[in-house]
């Protein structure tokens, strides 16, 4: 497959699934908070946020695009197989759906898996997924859990993380923010560092490849440090356009 098909592919997905296609935002961004644009959701945060409405600028709450990124934060990391500083991030969105919805986690976790299983036929005894463990006063995300087993993700391939990997947000002192969720590639016991604790977020090797983080906008935290639960929960997904163009190739 050529890099444009896969955009494509992607985009026809959602497209078809529901979703209002977006173009890339400039690299400059819309978001006074980051100096470049870092991510897919910088030029949603105010829709995200509730004070500007997608059904009406967009004609939907549903939304995904290819987004240019450029980013440093890992900057000491570009130069292996998994990191640029300039990518592209594919990603989809759910802005306000309530969570009695149809298109909150149960949304993102089926889209997710429907598109690298079904539409790019990657493996999916191949995949992990990583949940939020539960800190303070979040708890654990047991729903989560029990989308990935519903989705044919066994237990023993599900793991619990802590906010370090698997808590979102906010990018300022408050703000939205929630757990989030990764699938993880397995690229094989060759790329592996052997040991028996062996798992996705292995601190000794780079045998599991993170391939998409889905984005669970939950909760508000205020200038209390205390998080709120959001009257609008959100989802926000990106995934690595040249780690999946890799994986799929
Ligand atoms: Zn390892």
């Amino acid at each position: 497959m050529q890099s444009n098909q896969l955009r494509q592919k992607f985009l026809e997905y959602f497209q078809k699934n529901g979703h209002k296609i977006v173009q890339s935002s400039s690299l400059l961004p819309t978001d006074p908070s980051v100096l470049l644009t870092t991510a897919g959701m910088q030029q949603f945060s105010l829709y995200l946020e509730g004070s500007k409405d997608p059904i009406k600028d967009f004609g939907s709450r549903h939304l995904a695009d290819v987004q240019k990124c450029f980013r440093t934060n890992d900057i000491d990391e570009v130069g292996d197989d998994t990191h640029h500083t300039l990518f592209e991030m594919l990603g989809n969105w759910s802005i306000g759906t309530d969570e009695n919805g149809q298109y909150f986690k149960q949304g993102a976790i089926g889209y997710a898996l429907g598109f690298l299983v079904d539409e790019l036929g990657l493996d999916k005894e191949k995949m992990w997924a990583t949940v939020f463990v539960g800190e303070g006063s979040i708890p654990k995300d047991t729903e989560a859990i029990g989308l990935w087993l519903e989705n044919g993700i066994p237990q023993e391939r599900i793991m619990e993380c802590s906010s370090e990997n698997n808590f979102w947000g906010p990018t300022a002192k408050t703000g939205p923010c929630g757990p989030c969720s990764e699938i993880h590639y397995d690229r094989g016991i060759e790329y592996g560092c052997g040991k028996d604790t062996c798992a996705p977020n292995c601190p000794d090797c780079k045998r599991f490849v993170e391939v998409w983080n889905l984005v669970f906008m939950q909760y508000r935290k205020d200038e209390q440090g205390q998080f709120q639960k959001l009257a609008q929960t959100n989802i926000d997904t990106g995934t690595g356009f040249e780690r999946m163009y890799s994986k799929q190739s």
